[in-house]
């Protein structure tokens, strides 16, 4: 049975709180320890006298000790410390109420509870009397690694400034830098009263609840107190690092999603996949991974389990963040930096701590345990920001739990609805099942976005970039998702559900009808040939494209065989690879290699890439490759291979000269020629082109078509880098938009210097599968479209009604405009 110490400055009041308790319980070893051992000073608390109590009351099952204000917790501290090794495990200095914690500890020691569980009780000692008055008992804080606020603590007061008050970015960097220092430091919201909570653990600040106009007061104790003091309130004088630039209206479009969550209202975001879906809300959810409840023989070697994964989730986040920080979204990396501090909180390490040792758990069902009890206790927040932040502690939870049991965490959607998700990683999406996601809404991301490009090939109408109010809606809501104007709306009147299932209905048999005359060429109405042909990533892609009508491969992505592994795919397995999407594809149909595509958003484990500033400008793509040889002609040699037999491409993405073509054409001709010392056949020649996706080959497009047999235009880097506008960034995409007249101008160019060199220009990009963008292209001279499958029936459809000559006249007539609105308009009804 557990054991209690009462520590008080007051011999009377020690004695009479363990009087109180003793009447509940009368079987509990219950000491007390207060006041000097000294007749003439009798307030204080003597060192010697809580070691004796401690001796008194000491059980192998623990002793919680519960102590006044000051120097009673210092005293403790030491007099524990004086303990043998194996005895001071067992004594837990809990920070509950003196009476109320005694009285509710000792009941709960009485019926043989261990030792966490007297000291949850005692923390929650407040909450019957709350109850009694009416009024909200503070919510009971984790404990800290020890608090020293003795005589010689330190205590500033701030008031808080932020909008959203210290919600999870703040309180990330409040508790980032109280960390820096050894100073015990804590904070409590004195205007409600809440706390005070470890300064040092995020958890335990977000339930303090602090929001806008709250003064908090921060206490520290230890050498280096003043300096932590000061860096804190330098920290709060800079607003807690959020950006104050941005309106007040920009910030709360952006976090607060109340407005939201009323009926009919709406959220714009950006087109990304179009179609109409209507269907109830589904968050996204990883795959809960079964946890076992099985008890554990050996709790240390249990906990070093936990914190080897730990370490392991850690480093995957941090290879997250990694990622995030390369595309210089400090907000998102910021996110994942609290994950981080998730991982060392205390508030939920001491608990997993006190499960796997005094109630030998094991290490899963531990963590799950305490990051579900600490979820649900933030998500019964009253501040709605903070509540969206259980789910931050679920996500870190559920990482951790899945590396304990060795299982992935694949995606997964319980039943047929619209998927809500903060973002999708192109594996995210490529693992949904079709059958299950009716459309998509991400908080974050661009059009162009890899997410966003396998949503199109995929089929499935998403919007993009809609803020993080989209994590807000209810599980269930109803929803209508337009992927064409990039709209969400939340529970709409019955008539206006009843008028877009009208319009996606009508918008099936559209495509219905455009799929039955898919399979044939599309000739213009003035008898132009436009080829359309596929963007693939896989076989599975291959197939898609022969069923929607493809004519060939436009652009094959080989960069997904690369991601998400630890090793580079071999030549034989790269060969394996593309022979099977020319199996699929058959003899007749040509297939445009794109050599290896990474860097940028799509980084590789096995290449070491240093960081770097600003990587969609650095060394990726045919960069690294050339500086790569052996590795880039072991994928040149596999394709080489697969040329021998069918009607092969090859494409060099990311071209900037005419250098790095040639270099590029030259370790074609070393790979042929590798292939042919093995005595394998090759082919007579293979058809090399360009992707034109940097505008310095856009500009100099009639000195490259002299030497290449093509050029594709890759328009989403193109208009990225045109624009200076990162694809993959929301905030950006107004500006990274494929109509500007300067991209517009580029594709023009370019088509123009290939015709006159008799050879012929694509597009590859995102636009090209674009029902607004292909009258366009095709006036501007683009004689090949490559899209993902599912937009090549409508592409068709629009390229039969098309006359070359009056799209060539509207699309000059569109050059002349000035903003991608005004060209949009003008091409309406083309
Ligand atoms: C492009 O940049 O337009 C393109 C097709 O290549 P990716 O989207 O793979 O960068
Ligand atoms: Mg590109």
């Amino acid at each position: 049975m557990v054991g209690i110490v009462i520590v008080s400055h007051s011999a009377k009041v020690a004695e009479g709180a363990a009087e109180l308790a003793r009447a509940m319980a009368p079987e509990v070893r219950i000491a007390a320890a207060g006041g000097l051992d000294a007749p003439d000073r009798p307030l204080g608390t003597d060192i010697g006298l809580i070691a004796n109590a401690i001796a008194e009351a000491y059980s192998d099952d623990g002793v919680l000790v519960l102590m006044d204000l000051g120097s009673a917790i210092l005293s403790t501290e030491v007099a524990v410390e004086q303990l043998p090794e194996a005895q001071r495990a067992r004594i837990l200095l809990c920070e509950a109420p003196l009476i109320e914690g005694a009285i509710a500890a000792a009941v709960q020691a009485r019926v043989g509870s261990p030792l966490a569980q007297v000291a949850a009780e005692a923390r929650a000692g407040l909450a019957p009397k709350a109850a009694q008055l009416g009024v909200e008992a503070p919510p009971p804080l984790e404990k800290g690694p020890g608090m020293r606020a003795g005589p010689e603590a330190r205590s500033i007061a701030l008031t808080v400034h932020n909008p959203l008050g210290l919600h999870a970015r703040p309180a990330a960097r409040f508790v980032q830098t109280a960390a820096r220092f050894q100073a015990d430091v804590r904070v409590a919201n004195a205007t409600t009263g809440r706390g005070p909570a470890n300064a040092k653990s995020i958890n335990a600040i977000a339930m303090l609840g602090v929001r806008q106009g709250h003064t908090i007061t921060i206490t520290a104790a230890g050498a280096d107190a003043e300096a932590v003091l000061a860096a804190l309130k330098q920290l709060a004088d800079a607003n807690f690092g959020d950006d104050d630039t941005q309106k007040e209206g920009e910030k709360r479009k952006d976090k607060t999603p109340s407005a939201f969550l009323l009926p009919h209202s709406s959220l714009q975001g950006l087109p990304a996949s179009p179609g109409i879906a209507l269907g109830p809300a589904r968050r996204f959810v990883s795959a809960q991974p079964q946890v076992p409840d099985h008890s554990v023989a050996d709790p240390a070697h249990e906990w070093e389990t936990l914190l080897a994964a730990l370490e392991r989730t850690r480093a995957n986040i941090r290879k997250t963040l990694a990622e995030v920080q390369r595309r210089a979204d400090r907000q998102t990396a910021e996110i994942f930096e609290a994950h981080l501090l998730f991982l060392e909180d205390e508030a939920l390490l001491e608990p997993a701590r006190s499960l796997i040792f005094d109630e030998k758990r094991n290490a899963a069902f531990a963590w799950q345990q305490v990051t579900h009890a600490m979820a649900e206790r933030i998500g019964a927040l009253e501040d709605e920001y903070l509540r969206a932040r259980a789910a931050d502690v679920e996500d870190v939870g559920r990482q951790v739990v899945a590396q304990l049991l060795g299982v992935s965490l694949a995606p997964t959607l319980s039943a047929p609805g619209i998927l809500l998700a903060r973002d999708l990683a192109p594996a995210d999406t490529a693992g949904l099942d079709p059958a299950l996601v009716l459309g998509i809404a991400t908080a974050r991301g661009g059009p162009t976005s890899h997410s966003a490009i396998l949503a199109r090939s995929l089929g499935l109408p998403a919007v993009v970039g809609l803020g993080e109010g989209v994590l807000e809606i209810a599980e269930g809501a109803e929803l209508i998702l337009d992927g064409e104007a990039g709209v969400l709306l939340v529970e709409p009147e019955p008539a206006l559900a009843a008028e877009y299932a009208q319009k996606r209905d009508l918008e099936r048999a559209a495509a219905a009808r455009a799929r039955a005359e898919s399979a044939a060429p599309a000739v213009t109405r003035d008898n132009c040939r436009i080829e359309v042909v596929a963007n693939i990533g896989s076989t599975a892609d291959a197939r898609a494209a022969i069923e929607a009508g493809a004519e060939g491969v436009g652009l094959f992505r080989t960069e997904f065989l690369f991601l998400d592994r630890t090793t580079a795919p071999g030549e034989d397995e790269q060969y394996a690879a593309y022979r099977a999407v020319a199996e699929v594809m058959g003899s007749t149909r040509p297939i445009i290699i794109r050599t290896l595509d990474v860097g940028g958003d799509k980084p590789l484990a096995y290449v070491a890439m240093e960081r770097e500033e600003n990587p969609f400008l650095g060394w990726r793509a045919i960069r690294m490759c050339l500086d790569n040889p052996e590795f880039f002609k072991q994928q040149l040699r596999a394709i080489v291979r697969v040329a021998a037999a069918y009607p092969v491409k090859v494409m060099f993405p990311m071209i900037a000269t005419l250098a790095e073509f040639r270099a590029a054409k030259d370790l074609l001709a070393e790979a042929c020629a590798e292939v042919q010392a093995r005595g394998l056949p090759t082919p007579d020649h293979i058809e090399t082109g360009i992707m034109v996706e940097i505008p310095a080959a856009a500009l100099r497009a009639r000195q490259f078509a002299a030497e290449v047999d093509f050029f594709s235009l890759g328009t989403n880097d193109l208009t990225q880098y045109t624009l200076a506008a990162e694809r993959g960034n929301a905030r950006v995409a107004q500006l990274a938009d494929g109509f500007q007249p300067a991209v517009l101008g580029l594709i023009r160019q370019t088509a123009e210097a290939a015709q006159a060199a008799g050879k012929w220009a694509g597009v590859c990009g995102e636009m090209a599968g674009d029902p607004r963008a292909i009258p366009l292209l095709v006036g501007l001279g683009v004689t090949e479209l490559s899209m993902a499958a599912p937009a090549i029936p409508r592409a068709k459809q629009i390229i039969r009604g098309l006359e070359v000559s009056a799209a060539r006249e509207r699309a000059l007539q569109a050059l002349a405009l000035e903003t991608p609105d005004e060209i949009r308009a003008a091409l309406a009804g083309v």
